[in-house]
């Protein structure tokens, strides 16, 4: 099949926020080879794509006028102990393969939407896991040269939602696989609350049944994007110092709050924006999801202006209550 290039494309089905933006140049590859003439393109162009996958992680604040590949490619590889696994599959789709297969270790991972390649670029997490606990390597094409690349999991330098792909590599790469190393047994992780509430004092619980009851808390916390455009968590949990927790008992009454390195604590941006009585507001189209304060919706046809006025509002509120920054987790497309 040769390279199809559509010009003047519509993204609005191509990103869950639901934004109507359009992109000059658009293509979808499901062979690496199709990849490199995609890149070959955009070089003679003098063009520097842009990659989506799931498109659960960006917002399309403008057109893009360029080329936007939208990854398929796909396929899974054992190799003894290591699994590769090609950008394009599904997340949860794979994580659910591999539980079956027996491989766990991503259980906790489960019903995030995107591709894989997605996952590594914030560092994936949820419920007590992050992807790079399990990735051992990526291998990407450099999106202008079209150079092969292969980085070990110190080279991607990851963080909390954070990796190198979010500061000296943004944009400048295409991973079109990754590396994870599973276990053949397996160990449970229940020590956050909604799984403590499912599962009580249990000790015989599978990774399946972790599955199944992360969909269904996932499901019932989260808005559907097919049903109303989101993209998860819209603001990072803030890290605080004991100071502050101190300083903030009384105007806030945060439960456990998780110790991060350094002697700090990751509390829930949730509460934050909660509290400070800002679920159901909106701007336009724009509004903090009345189900999930972190989440902020696309009712219908959000404009980016009403977007950016939204996210300030939150992000002035807050700060104006708590003395916290929030900061923005997906990525912003200007
Ligand atoms: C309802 C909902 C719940 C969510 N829950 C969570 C959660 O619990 N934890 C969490 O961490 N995230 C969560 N997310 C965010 C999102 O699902 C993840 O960040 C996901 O990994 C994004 O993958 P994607 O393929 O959709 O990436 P996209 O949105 O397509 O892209 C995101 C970024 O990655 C880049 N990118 C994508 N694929 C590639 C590639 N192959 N090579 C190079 N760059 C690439 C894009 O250019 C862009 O910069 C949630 C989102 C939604 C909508």
């Amino acid at each position: 099949m040769p390279l199809i290039v559509h010009e003047n494309a519509s993204l609005l089905h191509y990103n869950t926020f639901g934004m109507a933006m359009r992109a000059r140049y658009f293509c979808e590859v499901d062979t690496l080879e199709l990849l490199k003439e995609a890149l070959n393109f955009a070089a003679k162009k003098s063009l520097i794509p842009f990659i989506i996958g799931g498109g659960s992680n960006i917002v399309l604040l403008r057109d893009l006028d360029t080329l936007v590949i939208h990854i398929k490619l796909k396929g899974i590889l054992f190799e003894k102990d290591q699994i590769n696994v090609m950008a394009g599959e599904n997340w949860h789709q794979f994580v659910r393969q591999m539980i079956k297969q027996e491989h766990f270790g991503l259980e906790n991972l489960s019903y995030i939407p995107g591709s894989v390649g997605g996952a590594p670029i914030q560092n994936i997490g949820a419920y007590g896991a992050e992807i790079s606990e399990r990735l051992i390597s990526v291998v990407a094409l450099d999106r202008t040269s079209g150079e092969e690349l292969f980085l070990s999991n110190a080279d991607c330098q990851f963080g909390y939602r954070d990796s190198i792909f979010k500061h000296s590599l943004r944009n400048q790469l295409v991973i079109t696989s990754i590396t994870l190393g599973l276990d053949k047994g397996f160990s449970p992780i229940l020590d956050y609350v909604d799984l403590k509430k499912e599962f009580g004092d249990r000790n015989d619980v599978s990774a399946l049944e972790i599955s199944d009851a992360l969909i269904k808390i996932r499901t019932e916390k989260l808005p559907d994007p097919s049903k109303q455009g989101n993209v998860g968590s819209f603001f990072k949990n803030p890290i605080v110092s004991s100071e502050w927790l101190a300083q903030q008992k009384e105007n806030v009454n945060i439960e456990n709050p998780r110790k991060v390195k350094g002697g700090y604590f990751k509390i829930p941006a949730a509460l934050l924006v909660s509290e400070a009585g800002l679920k159901g507001k909106a701007v336009g189209d724009a509004m903090v999801s009345k189900k999930h304060a972190l989440v902020l919706t696309n009712l219908g046809s959000a404009s980016s202006e009403d977007l950016r006025s939204l996210i300030e509002i939150v992000q002035q509120e807050v700060k104006a209550k708590f003395e916290v920054e929030l900061e923005v987790e997906p990525e912003m497309v200007f």
